[in-house]
């Protein structure tokens, strides 16, 4: 049987491998300790902050559908981003992108405040800031791509190798797209994660986060320090994403359909200034996506005529849409970044980042079209009725 497919790896991913009684599902195993065989002979597990089979079963899946060596599952998306600070030194250098997930970048500058390494944020696009920036010798360069809320694609192969020119570690952050779109292990990169909340999960009913790195060493080291914090995933959190992941590829496949569709509606619409999706043609992503991704993805954000006032006019309008934080779940979500993914940011960073008051993110979900559509037309009518 061929496994080569992420189809086919996602759903056989822990099937028939329980040999004491042939559960076709993995089992999930709560026990928080193993015990030893003997005096001094330890089983494959003995405790489970280092180790598990239910996480581990998932780690595995995760690996082989990025197509690295080691998978880490980790309690959240953050604890994951947290996990590589652990590689820094407080004389080593960290170049993140200024429009990073809100989360991320609190984390990065908060550590750096605090002296724990040093930091430089610029705008990967712009070639010049980049080239200076990696003139530094950085240890370490965070990718995001396409970023949150804009989306904004960087080319990941070519700054890999740029960042691999000056012997700096590269750390992709594929949660926007899951493996499903985006192989950045294939593209170069040393280290990929995610927050598996968002698609690989896809149910909105766990937080948590996993890595996987391409090269062995780098992800025995990584997992020593997942056990040393004390930051991996839960048996049961493991076991759900897990049974999400098998549907990963069909979700994706439906969220896409439905995004394309949300956003050629939008695109016109007189309610709506500018739409960022890298599906359109005249996105200054669109190539680029059509070289790195599988697919456009099913996240989009856009800007309201009327600033802050249409924007909550348009929410209390919604039926379908929920308002609320997080994305990649089978149901539509609407976002206000400003006020809730980076209300962490500094204002300043925040504009200077593109985030406007009028900026509305949403993860489109797998419900029927028609009534996806008949809720955005109802919503921004009203949004435009003084
Ligand atoms: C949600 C998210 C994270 C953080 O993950 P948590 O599971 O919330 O800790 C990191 N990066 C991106 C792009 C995210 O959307």
């Amino acid at each position: 049987m061929s496994i080569n497919k992420i189809s086919t790896a996602a759903v056989q991913a822990g099937i028939n491998t329980d040999p004491h009684h042939g559960a076709v599902v993995a089992p999930i195993y709560l026990s928080s300790t193993y015990s030893l065989k003997g005096f001094n002979d330890k089983r494959e597990f003995d405790y489970s902050r280092t180790g598990n089979p239910t996480r581990a079963t998932f780690a595995q899946a995760i690996a082989k559908l990025e197509q690295g060596s080691v998978g880490i599952v980790t309690s959240t998306g953050m604890a994951a981003v947290h996990l590589i600070c652990q590689l820094l030194s407080t004389d080593d250098l960290v170049v993140i992108p200024h429009d990073c997930y809100g989360g991320s970048f609190r984390l990065f500058t908060h550590l750096a405040k605090r002296g724990q390494f040093k930091l430089i944020v610029v705008d990967q696009n712009d070639q010049q800031a980049l080239v200076e920036a990696l003139a530094q010798k950085p240890k370490l360069v965070l990718l995001e791509s396409p970023s949150n809320p804009l989306l904004r694609l960087v080319d990941i192969e070519k700054i890999t190798k740029a960042c691999h020119n000056v012997g700096a570690l590269v750390a992709v952050d594929n949660t926007f797209l899951s493996p499903a779109l985006q192989q950045p292990l294939l593209l170069g990169a040393d280290i990929v994660f995610h927050s598996t909340t968002k698609y690989i999960n896809g149910h909105s009913d766990v937080v948590g986060g996993v890595l996987v790195t391409k090269e062995q060493a780098l992800g025995e080291e990584l997992a020593w320090w997942a056990n040393c914090i004390g930051i991996t995933g839960s048996a049961f959190d493991s076991f759900l994403a897990l049974r999400g992941l098998k549907t990963l590829p069909v979700r994706i496949r439906q969220h896409q359909e439905n995004a394309e569709q949300v956003a050629a509606f939008l695109k016109h619409h007189t309610a709506i200034d500018v739409v960022y999706y890298p599906g359109f043609t005249d996105h200054p992503g669109h190539e680029l996506a059509k070289k790195q991704q599988s697919g456009f993805g099913a996240m989009l954000s856009f800007e309201v005529i009327g600033g802050v006032n249409a924007v909550k006019k348009l929410f209390d309008n919604l039926s379908l849409f929920t308002l609320a934080q997080s994305l990649g779940g089978v149901e539509s979500l609407i976002s206000h970044p400003s006020t809730m993914t980076h209300a962490g940011m500094e204002e300043a960073a925040r504009l200077e980042a593109g985030i406007t008051d009028s900026l509305v993110r949403i993860s489109v979900g797998i419900e029927d079209i028609e009534d996806i559509l008949a809720d955005l037309a109802h919503g921004l009518k009203q949004s435009q009725i003084a």
